[in-house]
């Protein structure tokens, strides 16, 4: 085995999108010794595909908007199941967040009299979302990016190195997380060009590595995100928290086939987009739950109208949360109403001229121009859900984004459980990466500051590296390539079965059956994956890097069908058709998932029973003053009875 480099750090985050880089910043800032270890190029990551914007209640477009109103509408959008700890201080603390990334040169479209311009988006009560045209994770990235150069600068003038306390390792995957008994002592990876391992030290280690949707067919997410820091935890006794909840964007691409899934922005409907079936109908006025039925428009007219006159009218229906304009167009489909590739039609050709369109989705005009060869200034574009986003995730502590159970993990942005409940509103994730960012950052530098002993801070344990090497040179062994029980496997062809059947049984709509079915087939796949060989060396080498995904896909896969099998109700991300409500009892159980075979070995568990044992606990009562936000009347559509009972009239 060969170990590259063995170096020392207080804190390590893995992960460079936008959680990661704030954590990364905050770490700096409080004065520890930070690296940020990243899967693709620096800068490449999900939030700098996000496109729409950040909430936050600045009321900078609507006076009437505030820190409380938008924890309503994340409390109402994620179907009562948000950690609603996490649900407050996100909203209380996003405008500090966009305010100090102005502080740090972000720059983002104004309103006339030269504020801060906030833009519509589903769910939000109110123009909430800071935005850069359609480009709003570029600048949130760029400028993170920035503020790191700078304290690099800083960290050169005093110690003539610009990486001495701050530092970005690029194109690595880290494989492992290693322990001394409870206790985090660092990170086991290999550069993905040499191929190459490496272990950091540290005391603290933030997992943000963003999300899982590669385990999908469809989805918006692209090649990096295979679920490496859920797994990551999970390996190293971390639960997982409310797996079942996966967030099928109403609005992806479905045509032509190379580009289906890709992500068609929210913004399209916030600017005025509509959607119409084959027959000409906007049939979102016929899907508006009971729930949201005083919030929306009952007719055309009066959604129209409140584009100029939001205070005297209702908002159209095509801005429900994501989760309902989905499964809607899944109906629509399904019942012979879709476009010819099995969609429906987007448009905002007809409402808004071609000057305007261009200038306000820049994006959206040339990604359909170009992949599509379909011009969204005088044609309708060609939509269908696609996997975009997981609320399940790492549980967390809502203040200190501490693991639960493992002293030193921390964990912030997508990959956290919690802060969304059973649907995430879009703008939401932007703002909560840069709340819990920071907060991951101030507290993984706390807790290694409290590590700086040497005989308190964790040692790494060369037997758990050499594990973790063997474990990752295993498709180049003779195990892979000439296997006992079964023929050599293709990590290519494991893949596209694992996203089939994730797609197929346990995707926008789930039934019992199907999630039976597809946990069997993770069975089999899980089995077949152990053989999973590649050829050549270990220098950049594709083949080699998804077959250690596959580990990852399968875990995180195999805890999104247990969970959707165990909750049988319907509630947010996660839809099932022999379970078609939302059931009030459910609304007070998390659904936590963790190793069956708690020492971290993949080998040992029964295949029937898999991997992961599933566990139901009851959530942390809602604070009463934060339900005294909501009319009761509201309250007695989601709490249980027992939440109900003793709320004053
Ligand atoms: P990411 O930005 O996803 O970054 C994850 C990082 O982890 C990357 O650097 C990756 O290389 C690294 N990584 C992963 N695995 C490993 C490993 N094993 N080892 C080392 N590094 C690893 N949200 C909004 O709020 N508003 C929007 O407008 C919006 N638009 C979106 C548009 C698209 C197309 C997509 C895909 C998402 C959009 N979202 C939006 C969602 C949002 O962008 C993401 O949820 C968010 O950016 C996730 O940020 P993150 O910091 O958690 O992780």
């Amino acid at each position: 085995m060969s170990v590259v480099d063995r170096q020392e750090w207080d804190v390590v985050v893995v992960g460079a999108g936008g959680a990661g880089l704030r954590a990364a910043v905050e770490a700096r800032e409080r004065g520890a010794r930070t690296a940020v270890i990243c899967k693709s190029l620096f800068g490449k990551a999900h939030t700098v595909m996000a496109e729409g914007g950040i909430a936050a209640s600045m009321g900078n477009v609507n006076s009437g908007d505030n820190w409380q109103v938008h924890f309503r509408d994340t409390m109402r959008g994620g179907k009562f199941l948000n950690q609603w700890r996490m649900a407050e201080l996100h909203a209380q603390e996003a405008p500090q967040r966009v305010w100090e990334l102005e502080t740090w040169g972000a720059l983002f479209d104004r309103t006339k009299d030269g504020r801060i311009s906030q833009r519509n988006f589903g769910g939000h009560e109110y123009p909430r979302l800071a935005h850069v045209g359609d480009r709003t994770g570029l600048e949130l990235i760029r400028t993170l990016q920035q503020k790191i150069v700078s304290l690099q600068q800083e960290d050169f003038r005093e110690t003539g190195d610009h990486e001495s306390r701050l530092k970005v390792f690029q194109e690595c995957t880290v494989t492992r997380v290693l322990k001394e008994d409870r206790k985090v002592s660092g990170v086991f990876g290999y550069e993905r060009e040499t191929g190459r391992f490496f272990v950091l030290r540290a005391p603290s280690v933030v997992i943000a590595t963003g999300g899982i949707g590669k385990s999908f067919k469809v989805t918006s997410n692209s090649w990096e995100y295979t679920g490496d820091g859920h797994a990551l935890a999970l390996l190293a006794g971390a639960p997982l928290l409310n797996m079942e909840f996966v967030q099928f964007h109403p609005t992806g691409m479905v045509w032509p086939p190379s580009v289906k899934g890709i992500l068609v922005t929210e913004s399209v409907r916030g600017d005025g987009g509509v959607l119409r079936n084959s027959e000409g109908k906007r049939f979102m006025f016929d899907y508006v739950p009971d729930v949201f039925k005083e919030k929306y428009a009952e007719s055309e007219e009066e959604g129209d109208r409140w584009y100029d006159d939001p205070d005297h009218n209702r908002r159209p229906p095509e801005l429900l949360p994501r989760d309902e304009v989905a499964r809607a167009i899944n109906a629509e489909v399904k019942e012979g109403r879709g476009s010819p590739h099995g969609g429906v039609f987007l448009d905002v050709s007809t409402r808004m001229s071609a000057d305007v369109i261009r200038r306000r989705l820049p994006s959206m005009y040339h990604q359909f121009k170009e992949l599509a060869d379909v011009d969204i200034t005088a044609e309708a574009m060609e939509v269908g859900p696609t996997c975009h986003y997981v609320m399940g995730g790492i549980a967390v502590d809502s203040d200190t984004a501490a693991a639960r159970g493992v002293p030193g993990l921390f964990a912030a942005g997508e990959v956290a459980g919690g802060m969304h409940g059973s649907n995430r509103l879009g703008g939401n994730s932007l703002s909560d990466l840069l709340v819990f960012g920071r907060r991951a950052g101030r507290y993984a530098a706390e807790y290694a500051a409290g590590q700086t002993d040497e005989g308190a801070r964790a040692r790494v344990d060369d037997a758990q590296v050499g594990a973790a090497a063997a474990e990752a040179l295993r498709p180049f062994s003779a195990e892979a390539h000439e296997p006992a029980d079964g023929p050599p496997e293709n990590p290519y062809t494991l893949h596209q079965e694992l996203q089939q059947t994730m797609n197929d049984l346990v995707g926008i709509i789930r039934r019992e059956a199907e999630m039976k079915q597809a946990l069997e087939k993770l069975a089999e796949l899980r089995t077949r994956a152990r053989r999973a060989g590649v050829e050549g060396h270990r220098q950049f080498n594709p083949g080699w890097h998804l077959a250690l995904d596959l580990r990852n896909m399968l875990l995180v896969s195999e805890c999104v069908a247990r969970a959707a099998l165990e909750r049988t109700e319907s509630r947010g991300g996660h839809t099932r058709e022999d379970h078609p409500s939302m059931d009030r009892r459910w609304r007070p159980a998390n659904l936590i998932c963790s190793l069956a075979d708690p020492s971290g070995g993949l080998a040992a568990t029964d295949p029937e029973r898999g991997r992961i044992a599933l566990e139901r606990q009851t959530t942390e009562p809602i604070r009463p003053d934060l339900l005294a936000l909501f009319d009761k009347e509201e309250l007695v559509k989601y709490l249980a009875d027992e939440e109900l009972e003793g709320l004053s009239e």
